[in-house]
């Protein structure tokens, strides 16, 4: 068989570019090393990536995408794929009262949502090949081989023009072509240990909340008095924030929590944390009360996942003949959830690609955008580690990552990305240097982020919890180009804009 593009791994990444790829009348060969349903991290997902998968399903006439986009229409049509309910961000660090609570919706028909991968990413492949994708699973890609004008496995003497590695971190290309890891610049290293558990306690607040809207006091031994919060703290991606690393806890509706810590070297040695297992997870909650008081009693139901060097970052993107998805480029961290998004940008770069043509000039750019945007992150992330001792240093940092991503989201959904190009504002200098400059003390927080600041951001008043208030977003029209009647009138038709 002979067709356009052979895409090595069937990851979601893998699987949509199948299907979009096919849309554009593209034949689409699909090679997995294992099978379906299997395991896989990153789930939890965020407004900007939820939008490209919008702006994909759009764009691509792939409307069976379009439910996976909010917690609402996924629990409508597809009921019986695995998810979880993000409402937001919820920081805790480990001093009594620190925390931070950023909503990312007004409400859970529109919210977020954390993928149990092993259901999604079967489901992406199913819908690949109804779309005529020719999906091969459990191969060996050792025998796949150049050729003078593509590739070619020889086991089903199968022949590719073009071919795009999905296969992830380390992955096909990356070993094949005997590249090196080339690391981020002044990134620390981290190690990170994790698994799916079951018994997992979440502190139990009562919700909806009391007409009054007040919290009762205790979570975690800090009171919250008379400051409402703006969702439910667990119904989100939460996080503990301590000095040397930070945890991830995301529950799927089903019971079942994703969780796990990524921590700096010192930090893993001293929890003995190379040992990857149960004694090394135990030790972890030692330390920490709050999440020993809520995992003391979980059990694993996934095998331990121990990564020794979280991070990951090859030589290329692209070659004579093939060009690889971000993911399989590099990986930094789970904080914010990077990894998703930064795979569907990929996926809507290589899709201009193929529809209008692949050229030399064509790859260059791509792989200079995608480079720019791992190493913009890396940057962005080394710095929270470095403020991971000192929480309120912490919550300043966030804030150039909220800022970022609203006006990215803004900006896209009033039809001006050109506003927001790379992600998390990559090829702004501007954005860039504010954040330097703040790092270096010339410029307070709210200075740095104002010009991109659309949603109350840095705002002493709140408190560290930040709802989503749409007033702010009008407030902010100036800095996406666009006066407060006009911003009211997008926003008052709008369909992002209600939460139904
Ligand atoms: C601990 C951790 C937590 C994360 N959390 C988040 C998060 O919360 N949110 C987020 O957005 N991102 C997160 N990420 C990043 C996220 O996992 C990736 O961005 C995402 O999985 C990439 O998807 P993908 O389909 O490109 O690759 P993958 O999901 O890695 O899929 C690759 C596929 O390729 C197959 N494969 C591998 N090698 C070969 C080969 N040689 N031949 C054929 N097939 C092959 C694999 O079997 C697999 O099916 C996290 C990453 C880690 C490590």
């Amino acid at each position: 068989m002979h067709v356009d593009l052979a895409i090595v791994g069937s990851g979601f990444g893998g699987a949509i570019l199948a299907m979009v790829a096919r849309r554009l009348g593209k034949s689409v060969l699909l090679l997995e090393r294992g099978s379906h349903p299997r395991f896989a991290i990153g789930e939890s997902t965020s407004p900007l990536m939820n939008l490209l998968i919008e702006e994909l399903a759009h764009t691509y006439d792939l409307p069976r995408l379009l439910p996976l986009a909010t917690y609402g229409t996924w629990k409508a049509h597809y009921p019986e794929l695995g998810v979880g309910l993000k409402r937001g961000f919820t920081y805790y660090g480990t001093q009594p009262g620190e925390r931070l609570l950023v909503a990312a919706s007004p409400g859970d028909p529109c919210a977020d949502t954390h993928w149990l991968r092993a259901d999604v990413d079967h489901f992406l492949v199913k819908e690949a090949i109804a779309l005529g994708v020719v999906y091969r699973d459990n191969v060996d890609l050792a025998q796949l081989e150049r050729t003078e004008n593509g590739w070619r496995t020889r086991d089903h003497g199968d022949e590719a023009d073009f071919l795009i590695d999905a296969s992830g971190p380390k992955g096909f290309l990356h070993r094949r072509q005997g590249w090196k890891e080339v690391g981020f610049c002044g990134y620390p290293n981290t190690q990170s240990l994790f698994s799916h558990f079951v018994g997992v306690k979440l502190p139990s607040y009562p919700w909806p909340l009391p007409p009054n809207n007040r919290v009762p006091s205790g979570c975690f031994g800090w009171e919250e008095g008379e400051n409402l919060l703006p969702y439910p703290p667990d119904a989100a991606a939460s996080h503990y924030i301590f000095p040397g690393g930070w945890m991830w806890i995301l529950p799927f509706d089903s019971g079942v929590t994703s969780a796990g810590f990524s921590v700096e070297d010192g930090l893993a040695d001293a929890l003995g944390l190379s040992e990857g297992n149960a004694a090394a997870w135990e030790r972890f909650l030692a330390r920490f009360p709050a999440i020993q008081a809520q995992f003391g009693d979980a059990q694993p139901i996934e095998k331990w996942h121990y990564s020794p060097k979280l991070s990951f970052r090859t030589e290329h993107v692209v070659g004579e003949g093939f060009a690889l998805l971000p993911s399989a480029v590099g990986f930094i961290d789970p904080l914010y959830s990077t990894g998703m998004p930064l795979t569907l940008l990929g996926i809507q770069r290589l899709a201009t690609l193929l529809e209008q043509g692949i050229t030399a000039e064509g790859l260059a750019s791509y792989e200079a955008t995608t480079f720019a945007e791992l190493d913009w992150v890396a940057t962005f992330i080394a710095a929270n580690y470095a403020a991971f001792a000192d929480f309120p240093r912490f919550v300043d940092t966030t804030m150039f990552y909220f800022a970022a991503a609203s006006f990215s989201e803004l900006a896209r959904r009033i039809g001006k990305p050109e506003l927001a190009q790379g992600y998390l504002l990559t090829k702004n200098a501007a954005f860039r240097e504010s954040f330097a400059a703040w790092q270096e003390n010339k410029l307070s927080l709210a200075e740095a982020i104002a010009p991109w600041n659309v949603a109350g951001l840095a705002d002493p008043g709140k408190h560290n919890l930040y709802g989503v208030d749409l007033e702010d977003v009008v407030r902010g029209g100036a800095k996406l180009g666009k006066t407060e009647a006009e911003l009211r009138e997008v926003i008052a038709t709008a369909e992002w804009a209600r939460c139904e």
